[in-house]
């Protein structure tokens, strides 16, 4: 075997053992040009990762039968998590309930947590500005977080706490059906499609899921203290218009 087949191959064991950190098992083979791809592409370039293990694939649909509002109510004062104790609001989500593009954050921060609205500090004014880029208001979309109570001091989320949360982002997915999702931040996108990879090798693809396409992209609080990784979360953007684009009946 000469050197190139052996880098080939040395190339190819490493994409596998990416894939299946995502929990994907399986592999779509597809032509092309002649050679069999193992990252499939949108039109525009963007790699499609296969349809994983991440939102199990039944939850979305079987979890669509409750509205927004009765998923609030079922909330109620919740106590669910340890998070209830330091909380000043629990931080539900809001927007347009009928939304194409759900915004999915990590949890509240300070001013959320006040006003007991997601994504309202220096944070969520730069969301605003970054979905006007791409032509779209705040009002238009479906804004929330994994969590829905903000941690003590703004410390991460830990994971009995996302985990006792997330059941109740399924249902508020369920309920909106979205067809693109963008998840903000490392955290959304874990707990997303359920992967310990990092926000850095998980951005810049799309992930199909029932019919829901999930791009990750780094959250605007991170593109505040690192404000040249802007215009990576352009091209994603530029990709979730597009793919809003596409689903434009
Ligand atoms: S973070 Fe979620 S599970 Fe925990 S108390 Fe708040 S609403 Fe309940």
């Amino acid at each position: 075997m000469n050197s190139e087949s052996k880098q080939l191959i040395a190339g190819l064991k490493l994409y596998l053992t990416y894939l299946k950190g995502l929990g994907i098992t399986e592999l779509p083979l597809s032509k092309k040009q002649g050679q069999i791809s193992y990252e499939p592409e949108l039109s525009d370039g963007t790699e499609v990762i296969a349809e994983s293990t991440s939102l199990d694939q039944t939850q979305v649909s079987l979890l669509a039968n409750q509205t927004l509002e009765e998923i609030r109510k079922e909330l109620g004062d919740c106590q669910r998590c340890k998070l209830f104790k330091t909380r000043r609001s629990l931080v539900f989500g809001e927007g347009n309930e009928k939304a194409k593009l759900m915004i999915i954050g990590e949890g509240p921060g300070f001013d959320e947590d006040l006003q007991g609205r997601p994504f309202v500090g220096k944070a969520g004014q730069l969301l605003t500005k970054i979905l006007q880029s791409i032509g779209l208001q705040r009002e238009t979309v479906y804004i929330t977080n994994v969590i829905k109570c903000r941690p003590p001091q703004n410390r991460n989320p830990q994971p009995d706490e996302i985990e006792t949360c997330y059941p109740f982002l399924l249902k508020q997915i369920g309920a909106i059906e979205p067809k693109v999702i963008c998840a903000l931040g490392t955290f959304a996108a874990q707990t997303l499609l359920r992967t310990d990879a990092k926000i850095t090798s998980l951005r810049g693809k799309v992930y199909p899921l029932s019919g829901i396409q999930i791009f990750p992209t780094y959250h605007p609080a991170y593109l505040l203290r690192n404000p040249d990784r802007k215009r990576e979360v352009w091209e994603d953007m530029k990709r979730i218009a597009k793919a809003l684009a596409d689903n434009r009946s």
